[in-house]
């Protein structure tokens, strides 16, 4: 069985196969991680090497601090800007589809938000060029959505925004999946739900001079400065999310690092677009090459009727979860890093089969 949902998505068979093995009896403590003090000497040390295995995948600055909160990336939508913007501040915001446009209504409450490029009047179905982009040299940060989990569409280079306002990215749907430039980044953020483990997480790699923002008056459960200062242990972390974490940070250096994924996610991608243009018209993907998502697939059949049956005889076919978003239909594969080549070819297989004996 292959799982191409979006999320919450598949995880590597290693990492699960190992987080079973120690559910009952977690490193020789006679317990599941989950029953575990995370003030304890166990969890400590995973921590620091989860940590310490994340900051040699993505090689990061020793200038950045790497949290490990909680409340989705979609808490995160709001905290951003209470945390980077003060009183009267204003943001640019890049809306490239549904979870851009998202961050924007979320950070309304605490930011002068300033939409500084939107593809909404092209459907999103390419990005809103560079060159379009209105920034504002004052703005206190520029946010941006790196891979459009639901639209399918991914900047395949970091925007060059110039200045010292500090870049900020939402990567839930495709950090690790290639080797990435953390220093020309403030803030990374990501759900720790497609590439990293389960959800509850969130990941957070922040320059530490942001840290120092004055921000607004909140409650200091909201403040990144201070879940810095308790090494993300403010109040009880998420225990089970960031072992599996640690987890998937291991299996990924295993696998060779984010030059090896970064490669095993183009050839995947490659081929199960390959397999939608040269369909003759049976598949489409409606997006412009430059901007198509390696992590999310989207793709229609030429007959709507057909759906049905498409979903019905992928499920028995053992390939689960592609029925299409539904503010978008039609059909989606999600191809994360927890997907091997060998899925996509099953899909492939399948689609070629599907189409010549449905006609
Ligand atoms: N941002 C992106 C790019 C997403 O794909 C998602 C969906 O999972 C979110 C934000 C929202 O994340 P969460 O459900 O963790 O709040």
């Amino acid at each position: 069985v292959w799982n191409f949902s979006a999320g919450p998505a598949a995880l590597p068979l290693a990492v699960l196969e190992r987080a079973q093995r120690d559910m009952l009896d977690w490193n020789g403590s006679g317990a599941s991680v989950m029953e575990q003090s995370h003030r304890g000497k166990r969890f400590i040390a995973m921590a620091a090497q989860a940590e310490a295995d994340l900051r040699e995948l993505m090689q990061i600055p020793a200038d950045y601090a790497v949290l490990f909160l909680q409340g989705g990336a979609t808490q995160h939508f709001a905290q951003i800007p209470m945390n980077l913007a003060g009183e009267g501040d204003s943001a640019d915001y890049v809306v490239s589809g549904h979870w851009s446009a998202k961050a924007v209504s979320e950070a309304r409450p605490y930011v002068r938000v300033n939409v500084a490029a939107s593809n909404e009047p092209h459907d999103f179905l390419q990005l809103p060029p560079r060159d379009s982009w209105r920034l504002d040299p004052g703005a206190a940060y520029v946010h941006y959505t790196p891979n459009e989990t639901i639209h399918g569409v991914e900047f395949h280079d970091i925007p060059d925004v110039g200045g010292t306002v500090p870049l900020v990215a939402d990567l839930s749907s495709n950090i690790l999946s290639e080797p990435l430039e953390v220093s020309r980044f403030g803030l990374i953020y990501a759900g720790a739900q497609k590439n990293i483990g389960p959800s509850g997480l969130v990941l957070m790699i922040i320059r530490r001079d942001l840290l120092q923002r004055a921000g607004r008056p909140m409650a200091r459960i909201f403040r990144y400065a201070e879940h810095a200062a308790a090494d993300s242990m403010l109040n009880t972390p998420n225990t089970w999310g960031w072992y599996v974490a640690g987890l998937t940070f291991q299996w990924l250096k295993e696998q060779g690092g984010l030059g090896t994924m970064a490669a095993r996610n183009r050839a995947k991608a490659e081929l199960l677009y390959r397999a939608i243009d040269g369909s003759g018209g049976y598949y489409r993907n409606p997006i412009e090459l430059s901007a198509r998502s390696r992590m999310n697939v989207r793709f229609t059949l030429h007959d709507g009727a057909l759906d049905a049956a498409f979903l019905q005889e992928s499920e028995a076919a053992g390939l689960l979860a592609l029925k299409g978003h539904k503010a978008l239909g039609g059909m989606r594969a999600s191809l994360y890093n927890a997907v091997p080549l060998e899925a996509v070819e099953a899909l492939v297989a399948f689609m070629r089969d599907f189409s010549q004996r449905h006609g």
